[in-house]
């Protein structure tokens, strides 16, 4: 157990609230940061602390550094940061590289991978021994689409999570002698939302046959990973990437 502070972007819904109520089982105070959805986030708000947990919401968008500061201007409020939770991201609609705009490309990565850059900046600042800080964790949400490049579907996310892979090595190597342990999930497919903002709701259930373990994954079950890696049980991992995605 820990009283330490965790932040997690895009903690309102998905692998982000269910990684929120399982850190405030384990004794984090939690930052639940959202995009828009204030409801979602003072719902995910309202379960921790009818467990006796204590959480906050944050409106943040990761695409603004103005947004980025001021969350974690929250956390330093509410007690001494452990933990970062490099969660939110963001899909685009099925289509191919030669139909994309930059437009959608900078929104992707300034949402996906500029975000998750700057939060981590933010964490190492306060958590770094060199810093004063007291060591903690960084976990990135990645994906398998790393790996499998997603052609046809959206190659940019894939990039941008690939960019996510390499961040998590060298920040890991960067640090480790500071105290912070580095590392990142690569989830396969998981039944949230994220398949209906790319406009295709049933996107997850549609490929489950080509899962090997023949099932899409919950949130709960990437969010048992993640706060498990921001545990003592993890206290020799770091720079590394953890695929949970039953085999795919
Ligand atoms: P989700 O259900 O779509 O939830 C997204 C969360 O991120 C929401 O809390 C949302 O806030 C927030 N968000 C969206 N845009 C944001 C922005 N610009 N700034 C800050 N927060 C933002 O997503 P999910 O499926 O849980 O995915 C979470 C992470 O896992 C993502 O990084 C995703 O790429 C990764 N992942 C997911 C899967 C999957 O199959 N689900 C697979 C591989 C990797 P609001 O509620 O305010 O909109």
């Amino acid at each position: 157990m820990t009283d330490r502070v965790v932040v997690i972007t895009g903690g309102s819904r998905g692998i982000g609230r269910a990684t929120a109520i399982a850190a405030a089982a384990r004794g984090f105070r939690v930052v639940v940061g959202y995009a828009s959805n204030k409801t979602a986030a003072d719902e995910v708000v309202g379960t921790i602390e009818a467990k006796n947990g204590k959480a906050i919401a944050v409106k943040c968008d990761v695409g603004s550094e103005a947004d980025i500061l001021a969350l974690f201007k929250v956390a330093d409020a509410l007690g001494t940061l452990g933990a970062l939770v490099n969660n939110a991201g963001i899909v685009g609609p099925s289509i191919r590289v030669d139909a994309m705009s930059a437009e959608r490309i900078q929104r992707m990565m300034a949402v996906n991978v500029t975000g998750s850059i700057l939060c981590a900046r933010e964490a190492v600042k306060r958590l770094s021994t060199k810093h004063g800080g007291k060591g903690g964790t960084i976990v990135n949400l990645s994906s398998v689409a790393a790996r499998l490049g997603a052609p046809n579907t959206y190659v940019d996310y894939a990039a941008s999570k690939g960019a996510i892979d390499s961040f998590t090595i060298g920040l890991g190597y960067e640090v480790a002698g500071e105290g912070i342990r580095v590392a990142a999930i690569r989830p396969g497919l998981i039944d949230t939302e994220i398949h209906a903002s790319g406009g295709e709701p049933d996107r997850a259930h549609r490929l489950a046959h080509v899962v090997p373990m023949k099932r899409i994954g919950t949130a709960d079950e990437i969010a048992n990973a993640i706060v498990w890696l921001m545990s003592d049980e993890a206290s020799y991992v770091t720079s590394a990437i953890l695929d949970v995605s039953g085999g795919r």
